[in-house]
């Protein structure tokens, strides 16, 4: 058995388990998250399987970054209430992720949902110009 015939999202994409479709091109799909954060959450996916990050191609991540702007910006005309948005992904089960198959999420946001991560962004405090600027050269060579 392969990772694709085993995994519920590119069932989805396929067409052979249930979902509530929001949009389907020929590189992604969208459709409605069962345990929503909050109504009208949403996830982007890419067609083909991809475990994470490393199997999406910039064409695909574009057209995933595309559409989950354009379902974040439709929250208000669709009568979500959104009064701000997270796009998050989770590359990796110490980052989160519980389905592996890449995936975007697109999070309606409002006042007192409870959402948010547990450690605060500041809880490491402010490293030094020296560091930040290391990290920053390691990180432009990656590039490539
Ligand atoms: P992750 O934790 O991997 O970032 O997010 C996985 C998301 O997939 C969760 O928000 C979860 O609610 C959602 N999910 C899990 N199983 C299904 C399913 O069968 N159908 C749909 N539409 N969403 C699912
Ligand atoms: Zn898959």
């Amino acid at each position: 058995m392969t990772a694709e015939s085993r995994c519920i999202f590119c069932a989805i994409v396929a067409g052979k388990a249930e979902a509530s479709v929001v949009h389907r091109d020929e590189l992604v799909t969208a459709f409605m998250d069962v345990y929503p954060v909050n109504p009208g959450h949403t996830l982007v996916v890419p067609n083909h399987h991809s475990e994470g990050l490393e199997g999406v191609e910039e064409e695909v991540g574009g057209r995933i970054w595309a559409v989950a702007r354009r379902i974040a910006l439709s929250f208000g005309r669709a009568g979500i209430l959104a009064e701000g948005v997270n796009l998050f992904l989770a590359n990796g089960a110490v980052a989160g992720q519980t389905v592996f198959h890449c995936h975007l999420h697109v999070i309606p946001r409002h006042s007192g949902d409870g959402f948010g991560f547990k450690h605060g962004v500041f809880s490491r405090g402010r490293p030094g110009r020296a560091e930040l600027d290391e990290q920053a050269r390691k990180l432009a060579l990656g590039l490539g």
